[in-house]
């Protein structure tokens, strides 16, 4: 059984509906780098605007900006108080925001930096992984009213008790999503490093395909099993809200990958969309607990558990290698038998295919055995195998599947015109 958390809905609060012609444009720490780069953004959101787009930009912080404030604070303290925390690394985007601005003045154009908070993005308290429960846009439908190109600090809000929060790594993308669906936003936009949503991640598969358009729900897995272009969130937020997503190249004009809903020619050209992986996953087994008790004090303890499979009276479960401090603490103070497994790794195949043509995990059983893979948990959803291996196993294992799934032709891209 795998879960999926699905967003709480961003309500409109009283806003009107969506304007023609407004679009969301979000660009990730590569693309705002330096400011020579931030400049070539600057001269998008002009172009953008130009062809008469009411045009909301949401930045990243630049380069690694986020991941030396993280580092910053554990220098200073071992547990900084987490609203602390999230006071010093929404900083960062800020300052793209507030850079961009100015370039954007100097190109001649009348331009405004919003913090998250200025911009109405209203969350809940949970300091570092907030979730966004309104967007009061007042201030940015006035901004645009005024011709104004409007520039929203991403992966922060303020929270119902007026505090500064984050919404986790990657919140950017959960930012752009919900300001779409508050703006009713014909586009939204998401800028990055890549060209779009590969077949499967192109530095270790060389003959992957950019794949032209992928469900909701297929991305939604592919994000949650090792894909990195988006934060799973906001994927969520994305399908929630019925809002597409085009994911597409900071530094070329190609078209990208769009993110929508399921139909027919998605299905008729491609069984699979993608192989994804992760390459450390840790795997827990523990005995002498109930479920119930369990995954409450694993979730309180913010460990984002994957894969559960209980028989009899032992529990399995998977999480990320960056919460084992999280669960080891939860599992010890916890009156529970527990061990845990630190060489493994994950492959997934994934496609909205498979609902409707048997024989895909037969295929893929056979490929990774007759390349000599062990399996060592295999998990299932509608639209996903998901097969735990070594660690040193998972490279061999996603090229042997991308072959036998004929990844590599034409067709895996799901072209229509
Ligand atoms: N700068 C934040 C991070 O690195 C948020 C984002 O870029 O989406 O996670
Ligand atoms: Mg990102």
């Amino acid at each position: 059984m795998t879960t999926t958390q699905f967003e709480g809905v961003p309500s409109l609060a009283g806003e009107a509906p969506g304007r023609a012609g407004t679009v969301v444009m979000k660009f990730g720490g590569t693309s705002v780098a330096d400011t020579e780069r931030l400049l070539a953004v600057a001269r998008r959101l002009v172009a953008a605007r130009e062809a008469g787009n009411r045009v909301v930009a949401v930045l990243s912080a630049m380069g690694d900006t986020t991941d030396e404030l993280v580092r910053l604070a554990h220098e200073m303290s071992p547990e900084p108080a987490p609203r602390e925390l999230d006071m010093l690394i929404s900083v960062g985007e800020r300052v793209s925001c507030a850079l961009a601005t100015m370039a954007i003045h100097d190109l001649g154009h009348e331009a405004i930096s919003l913090t998250g908070s200025q911009a109405g993005i209203v969350t809940d308290t949970a300091h570092g992984k907030a979730k966004i429960v309104d967007v009061r846009a007042r201030r940015i439908h006035e901004a645009l009213d005024e011709n104004r190109i409007v520039l929203v600090a991403g992966f922060q809000g303020v929270s119902t008790d007026y505090d500064i929060t984050t919404l986790g790594r990657g919140g950017s993308d959960t930012t752009a999503v919900a300001l779409a669906v508050a703006l009713g936003a014909e586009a939204c936009e998401i800028y990055t490093d890549v060209e779009g949503v590969y077949t499967a991640d192109p530095r270790l598969v060389p003959e992957a395909r950019k794949l032209h358009a992928v469900s909701y729900e297929e991305m939604l897995e592919m994000a949650a099993s090792g894909a990195r272009v988006l934060q799973v969130r906001s994927v969520e937020v994305a399908r929630n809200h019925r809002v597409k997503l085009h994911v597409r190249s900071t530094f070329s004009a190609a078209d990208g990958t769009w993110i929508r809903e399921e139909d027919e020619r998605m299905l008729e050209k491609a069984l699979i969309s993608g192989v994804t992986h992760t390459r450390e996953e840790m795997l827990y087994r523990v005995e002498g607990t109930d479920p119930a008790r369990l995954f409450a004090i694993l979730a309180e303890a913010g460990v984002n558990v994957d894969t559960i499979v209980r028989t009899g009276s032992e529990i399995l479960f998977s999480a990320p290698a960056e919460d084992h401090e999280s669960a080891r603490d939860a599992l010890d103070g916890l009156d529970v038998d527990w061990t845990a497994r630190d060489d493994l790794g994950k492959v997934s195949v994934v496609g909205a295919g498979m609902k409707s043509h048997p024989g895909v995990a037969a295929r893929a059983f056979e490929t990774l055995a007759a390349a000599g893979i062990e399996l060592e948990v295999v998990i299932t959803s509608p639209i996903k195998i998901a097969c735990h291996v070594r660690g040193e196993d998972v490279e061999r294992a996603v090229l042997e599947l991308h072959r036998a799934f004929q990844l590599d032709a034409p067709e895996a891209e799901r072209q229509h015109a």
